[in-house]
Parts: structure tokens; C-alpha cells; sequence
């Protein structure tokens, strides 16, 4: 079975946890790390199965925890080789461990443990951002945050996921008519901003086929309600598709699977893996 959390999302942080009960992987940890222990903790996932943390950007509410993450457990924070190249003044009052950060180039894919990682480009003030289709057991997870427009491949990745967290930041009416100076509403709508709800949701519609889950995040406390999100969905995404709107600093929760079908897509039994043992724990 594949366990996946939204431990939060929004600007007051961010931070995704995957897991086979085996192997973890987290993707932002934009939480201190005795938030991030805790979220662990309840949702009954062992912070010895950690293998690694893959950051988006180094933006504090998707990067904060990573310094101490570094510390307290001596594990790799994955970021592209840009972001390392482009931030070393963040690197440095983020106080990051320099040693434990492991840069990637775009087109890299990254094995931790039972994962593959596959980093893309995304478009954000921010250099090196990234987005990220993690696959596990022949199935895949889709992330894309903080990205003012589509990068190209994002579509054909997210196209075959059976899981998508996309960003829905803004509503566009309630930026135009909000406090926010033309100057920053210039920056969220830009090239290197945010996803709107219209942008969002469409590449959803697009790419989500039946029976896949869609998790709209990092919505904005100023521009954007998750009513209006939820409107945007019901008008354009075909019943079928499990959409979920994840309210500011709320935590969720979804499974992949029985363990017993990806089991068997491998050609393996419970008892070649010692799964048993894991199931009886
Ligand atoms: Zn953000
Ligand atoms: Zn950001």
C-alpha cells in the first residue's frame, strides 16, 4: 500500500510525506521539524524510514525545516544544481548543512530506497525550482507548486499519475479587486508567480483520468477561497475523478492500492519481501 500525506500546505507551509511503509520520501518540509516528527507520528509513519527530502525551491514555507531535518537525522535534501548554484545566500541564512545537500540536473532520476524521483522544471522566483513525479511499485505521484506558468513535460508526466498535487493560488477576480499593489499582482500572475484556479484545475481536467485523486493546494489567504476552487472543479472536471481541496494549513491523507495488487504486478508474494512481517508490526 502507498500512504500519502499533505502534513500542510499553503504559505504558512508546506510539506508532502510518501511512503510504502518501507521506504519515505518528503517533498518540502516547509515545517519546523518537531511539527514535521509529529505529522510523522500520527499518521503512524516511522521516521526511520526517511530516505530523503526533494525540495521545490527554497522559498521558507516549502524549505524552512530542512536545516534541522539535516541535523537531526544526517539524511540527503535533494534540490537541482541551479538552486544550490543560484541561492547561496539563502543556503546560508536557511542554515543548511552543505555536505547533505545532494544537486540534481533536470532530466535526472533519483532512486531513494523503493522510489524513483523525476525532477522537472518549474517557473518561479525562486531559481532551480522544480517540480516532481515520484514513482513507486508502478505507480506514480504528481507535484507541481509555486509555478506561474505549465512547464512543457508537466502534462505528459502528469498524464500517467495516479495522484496529483497541484497548486490553485489565486482566483482571478479576487486578485484584481484585492489589497495586493499592481506591482505584486504583476508578480503572482507572472511567468515566475503562481498557478490560478483557471490554470489549475484545466491542466487537472486534462490530465486526470478516471479513478485518479487531484489534490489542489497552496491556496492563497488573501485571493482565493476553497469554495471558488471547488466551483472551478465542478464546472470543468468530469465526475470520476476524485478532487480534493486542501484548505490552508490542514492536514490530508490517501492510499494507492492494496498491497496485495502491486504485489502481484511485481511478480513477487508478500513472503519474497518479508511483507508479513511489516503487515504484522
Ligand atoms: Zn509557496
Ligand atoms: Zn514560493
Amino acid at each position: 500500500m502507498i500512504h500519502y500525506v499533505v502534513l500542510t500546505t499553503g504559505s504558512c507551509g508546506n510539506c508532502y510525506v510518501i511512503t510504502d511503509g518501507c521506504d519515505t520520501i518528503v517533498i518540502d518540509i516547509g515545517v519546523t521539524f518537531t511539527k514535521f516528527q509529529k505529522g510523522l507520528e500520527s499518521h503512524g509513519i516511522d521516521i526511520s524510514t526517511v530516505r530523503a527530502v526533494f525540495l521545490t525551491h527554497l522559498h521558507p514555507d516549502h524549505s524552512k525545516g530542512a536545516g534541522v531535518f539535516q541535523r537531526k537525522l544526517r539524511l540527503p535534501v535533494y534540490m537541482s544544481s541551479t538552486a544550490v548554484d543560484g541561492n547561496a545566500a539563502v543556503i546560508e541564512r536557511q542554515r543548511f548543512e552543505r555536505d547533505l545537500i545532494t544537486p540534481y540536473e533536470f532530466g535526472d532520476e533519483i532512486s531513494a530506497g523503493h522510489f524513483t524521483v523525476l525532477p522537472f522544471r518549474s517557473f518561479h522566483d525562486s531559481i532551480g525550482s522544480a517540480g516532481y513525479l515520484v514513482r513507486i511499485h508502478g505507480r506514480s505521484l504528481f507535484v507541481m507548486t509555486d509555478t506561474g506558468i505549465i512547464p512543457e513535460e508537466a502534462g505528459a508526466l502528469a498524464e500517467g499519475a495516479d495522484v496529483e498535487f497541484i497548486e490553485a493560488n489565486y482566483d482571478d477576480d479576487m486578485l484584481d479587486q484585492g489589497p495586493y499593489t499592481a506591482a505584486l499582482k504583476r508578480r503572482i500572475r507572472g511567468e515566475y508567480g503562481h498557478l490560478s484556479n483557471k490554470e489549475a484545475v484545466g491542466f487537472a481536467s486534462r490530465t486526470a483520468g478516471q479513478g485518479d485523486s487531484v489534490y489542489f493546494v497552496h491556496l492563497s489567504r488573501n485571493n482565493n477561497t476553497p469554495d471558488l476552487v471547488r466551483g472551478e472543479i465542478a464546472r470543468t472536471i468530469p465526475s470520476g475523478v476524485f478532487c480534493k481541496v486542501c484548505e490552508r494549513g490542514e492536514t490530508f491523507e490517501g492510499f494507492i492500492d492494496d498491497e496485495e495488487s502491486w504485489w502481484k504486478e511485481e511478480g513477487k508474494t508478500f513472503e519474497d519481501e518479508g511483507l508479513q512481517e511489516r503487515k504484522a508490526r
